[in-house]
């Protein structure tokens, strides 16, 4: 039987569509793909912008002709097989596999660096323009609350955490932009892991995080 998909909160289709045509940084792209790779929901999105964006090259390669409406378009690809993504290898560990060259195969091993608080962080090897970092909040500990100066994906890999907008469990991504501001808190039962990504550094309100934030490069 086919496990259901407990996954509430997903990726929008403007961030699908960027995936798809290859517009984002390592650390976005990343973060997608670890989130596809654990929802059907996004990967079956996925897959018709994979095949809208190949149907619009194909006919402007065929044709010379300006790509043709999206409505016409869309209509053309649900006839259509969508192409092959490789589909995920079936994976025992909680670690999605997208994640697995980035921090290995056991969240248990990751390297982590305290952040304050009992919160800890190890940030990923990715290309500058966005930082991709691993989370780690204890139970019923509060990151600082902070608003955002750009977009702050975060995605949870095990535990679930809570803030001012909802509750997020394993497979769930936050998007956070300039409008948010949030504390997000762990569940009091157990520990939360997350991947979190960010294109231009956190507001934090408290002074301490102000000043360790160059350090912390968050
Ligand atoms: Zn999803
Ligand atoms: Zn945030």
């Amino acid at each position: 039987m086919k496990q259901k998909q407990m996954i509430k909160h997903h990726l929008t289709d403007k961030i699908l569509m960027a995936y798809s045509a290859g517009q984002l940084s390592e650390a976005f792209n990343l973060i997608v793909a670890t989130h596809i790779s654990m929802c059907d929901e996004c990967r079956a999105a996925m897959s018709s912008f994979d095949a809208l964006g190949g149907a619009l090259l194909e006919n402007e390669c065929l044709n010379g002709e300006p790509a043709p409406d999206l409505q016409a378009t869309m209509a053309l690809i649900k006839a259509e097989t969508p192409p092959d993504r490789t589909p995920p290898p079936v994976r025992s560990t909680e670690t999605p596999f997208p994640l697995v060259a980035y921090v290995g195969d056991n969240l248990d091993d990751v390297k982590w660096k305290p952040v304050g608080m009992g919160v800890k962080q190890s940030i990923l090897q990715t290309s500058a323009e966005a930082t991709a970092r691993l989370l780690y909040i204890p139970a019923g500990v509060a990151v600082p609350d902070h608003g955002h100066h750009g977009t702050e994906l975060t995605l949870v890999l095990r535990g679930a955490y809570s803030d001012e907008t909802d509750h997020f469990k394993r497979g769930d991504v936050e998007i956070a932009g300039e409008d948010l501001h949030h504390t997000p808190i762990a569940d009091a039962h157990s520990d939360c892991i997350c991947l979190a990504v960010t294109d231009a550094p956190l507001k934090f309100s408290g002074v301490l995080p102000r000043i360790l934030q160059p350090l912390l490069r968050i």
